[in-house]
């Protein structure tokens, strides 16, 4: 599915991420912030679910996936508008021509670790 080859990117994101992190003493990873554009077209509840799975057995594991959903944000090729638009009408708001270039909705990163400690105190 579409959603687990995503996951599959960002879970090798935040693992490589985690491997370069000088922490003083051993930690463990709480949560995961990532961005996605909506072009991308993901169902959350789907993400979520495969990054249970394959965050298992990794040094990742437990911890929570919180996705941050970037708009679709276009530049009309004809009035220079610059806005955010609905997926399903890709067209300029301001003068209504189709001439749009994509400028943002494609977004697909690792945005932030939540690190926590093993150690209390
Ligand atoms: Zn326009």
């Amino acid at each position: 599915m579409h959603e687990f080859s995503i996951c599959r990117a960002l879970v090798d994101a935040i693992v490589a991420e985690m491997k370069r992190v000088e922490a003083p003493r051993p930690f463990r990873l709480v949560e995961a912030r990532v961005v996605v554009g909506s072009m991308r077209r993901i169902v959350p509840d789907i993400l979520q679910t495969a990054y249970k799975i394959m965050t298992k057995d990794t040094p990742a594991a437990g911890s929570s996936l919180r996705i941050i959903k970037a708009p679709t944000i276009v530049k009309c090729g004809k009035c220079g508008w610059t806005g955010e638009i609905e997926d399903v009408f890709f067209r300029c708001r301001n003068c209504g021509d189709t001439a749009v270039e994509l400028t943002g909705g494609m977004e697909l990163y690792l945005d932030n670790l939540k690190i926590e400690s093993d150690e209390q105190s």
